[in-house]
């Protein structure tokens, strides 16, 4: 085009290259945000569009997508829920689940920098499908009882990721206090004061024994 000196020729490559219009065009009202509106104008733009695709690779950085979850890896601590700016990532009020909605990820990496287990890796893709509109489970298991009254207060995996990782130190060699880590908060501080005293978690020394006047007044006598 840059050399081609005929203006015609000009005229009709440059009409050629010219941007289609769509057909229909739209018709939603822009009321939203920049990234709704841009949401409506590609869902309109893949409706019409003549070969039609469920999802689109982006690069690395592009700001949508979706998170994928090692599932053998993530112990559903949570911490990446608290880390993520968008609400992406969610809890389930009753069960140990990790869930995303992918319309919300923004790419950030919060997630896969706050994940102490490793487990994140960001997906760049922009999803058609009403998948995205949902949230996904990435992971999700039965809750872990309490061993003493019965009580779900964690994931499985976070506790047996701790009784592994905590089986070798030192503060938790004596009998009994492994099984501290598998009680709920309640059970855990009963349990760590029917501990013997030297076999209490956070045991200190013996608080020294309280001395009255007259214990000093009967030992002077003695003394005399
Ligand atoms: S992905 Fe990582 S941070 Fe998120 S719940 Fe699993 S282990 Fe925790
Ligand atoms: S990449 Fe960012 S926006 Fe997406 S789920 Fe992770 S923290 Fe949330």
């Amino acid at each position: 085009l840059e050399e081609e000196a005929d203006p015609t020729v000009i005229a009709a490559l440059v009409s050629g290259k010219a941007p289609q219009l769509v057909e229909p065009p739209a018709e939603f009202l822009v009321l939203g945000g920049k990234r709704q509106t841009l949401g409506l104008a590609l869902a309109h733009l893949h409706r019409h569009a003549p070969r039609p695709v469920d999802s689109l690779a982006l690069a690395a950085g592009d700001p949508f997508g979706a998170i994928a979850v090692d599932q053998d890896k993530c112990t559903l601590c949570m911490a990446c829920v608290s880390a993520c700016p968008t609400k992406a990532l969610s809890g389930h009020p009753d069960k140990p689940s990790l869930g995303l909605l992918e319309v919300n990820c923004v790419q950030c990496g919060l997630c896969r920098v706050t994940c102490p287990e490793k487990a994140v890796n960001l997906v760049p893709r922009l999803s058609f499908g009403a998948d995205a509109r949902l949230r996904q489970v990435l992971k999700e298991e039965e809750p872990y009882p309490c061993i003493r009254c019965g009580k779900p207060f964690a994931s499985k995996s976070v506790i047996e990721r701790m009784v592994e990782r905590m089986s070798g130190h030192a503060m938790f060699k004596a009998p009994g206090k492994l099984d501290l880590i598998k009680m709920c908060e309640d059970c855990r501080v009963v349990a760590q004061y029917e501990l013997e005293d030297g076999n209490r978690v956070l045991a200190g020394a013996k608080p020294p024994v309280t001395r009255t006047t007259e214990d000093y007044l009967k030992e002077r006598d003695q003394e005399g």
